[in-house]
């Protein structure tokens, strides 16, 4: 392909074709190319959420309206399933909606009122304390036939602070109403993972917490517990966004984000987005391991802005 317009001239199923074999990072790339090329993965991305919507939700298009009044984000399988290329990306098996103590009540309804879905579970955790920091207040599970949905309340302000708190390992992702998000492209998009420090620094572990880490090595992830597996980590490392020492936030450049309905061009200002223009979460891996011994020993922490 000579010249990048060429794409748009080439069948649908060509395209799709195409589209079907690269990752997020790989879409993004392909669409900075002009603003033809963005138009199309924009389209091509949003088709791809309807359609992971569809299977749990009778109507996406509402269910994409909950999520921005409600400030809701979708992580877990669908989350990596969009981030990954869609050939060979990992089964969806349920979808694990985030939401705040505000907001749930919303939620819920849509869920039972609108969708025709039933409560199965209602789990109160103990209220948050110096050796309780999951962040969660509660957790719904929902069924309809054999769709499974979780709705994971936590008492922190953004929702999506849930997940660089919570996940047992780096694969952090979320779809949003506003744009789908990774946070570490370079490791989850070739499988790999780190397990969070916090788990061994702050005594995590857990049945739940290993039952976590075995469904991401069903799903086909390397994880590892020592950053130096993972690739160099040597003086430099404070400098890169996979240390688990440096500070990262939604805003970073170590993050690869679709944002929707914005075109090419735009810079953050017009139309700002929550997480990635207007407000970001902050967070530290913490934990011990670095090269850089200043570094060392930090805890984890996660804080939205
Ligand atoms: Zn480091």
């Amino acid at each position: 392909m000579s010249n990048p317009t060429n794409f748009i001239d080439l069948y649908v199923e060509v395209r799709e074709n195409v589209m079907d074999s690269l990752d997020l990072a790989e879409l993004s790339l392909f669409a900075s190319a002009n603003s033809v090329l963005h138009s199309a993965v924009e389209k091509y991305i949003q088709r791809r959420r309807l359609i992971i919507f569809a299977l749990f939700i009778n109507n996406p298009q509402e269910f994409i309206g909950i999520l921005q009044i409600t400030d809701s984000v979708i992580s877990g399988s669908a989350a990596l399933n969009i981030v990954q290329a869609r050939q060979g990306a990992v089964e969806i098996n349920d979808l694990d909606v985030y939401t705040t103590l505000a907001n749930f009540g919303d939620l819920i309804r849509f869920f039972t009122d609108k969708e025709h879905y039933k409560i199965v579970g209602d789990f109160h955790r103990p209220p948050p304390g110096p050796y309780n920091n999951t962040g969660i207040a509660k957790v719904f599970r929902l069924k309809k036939k054999e769709r499974k949905i979780d709705i994971i309340v936590t008492h922190l302000t953004a929702a999506a602070s849930l997940i660089f708190q919570f996940h047992n390992t780096i694969v952090m992702n979320f779809i949003s109403a506003e744009a789908v998000f990774c946070a570490y492209p370079g490791w989850t998009l070739n499988m790999l993972g780190l397990v969070h420090p916090r788990m061994y620094k702050q005594n995590g572990t857990n049945l739940s917490t290993i039952k976590a880490l075995a469904k991401y090595m069903k799903r086909g992830f390397s994880l590892y517990s020592d950053i130096a597996e993972l690739g160099p980590h040597d003086s430099q490392c404070i400098k890169t966004y996979y240390c688990p020492q440096i500070t990262r936030s939604t805003n970073d450049k170590g993050k690869v984000a679709w944002v929707f309905n914005r075109t090419g061009r735009e810079s953050g200002t017009v139309g700002s987005v929550m997480h990635i223009d207007k407000s970001a979460i902050v967070w530290c891996l913490g934990g011990d391991q670095c090269a850089d011994e200043t570094y060392a020993g930090s805890p984890s922490f996660v804080f939205a802005t």
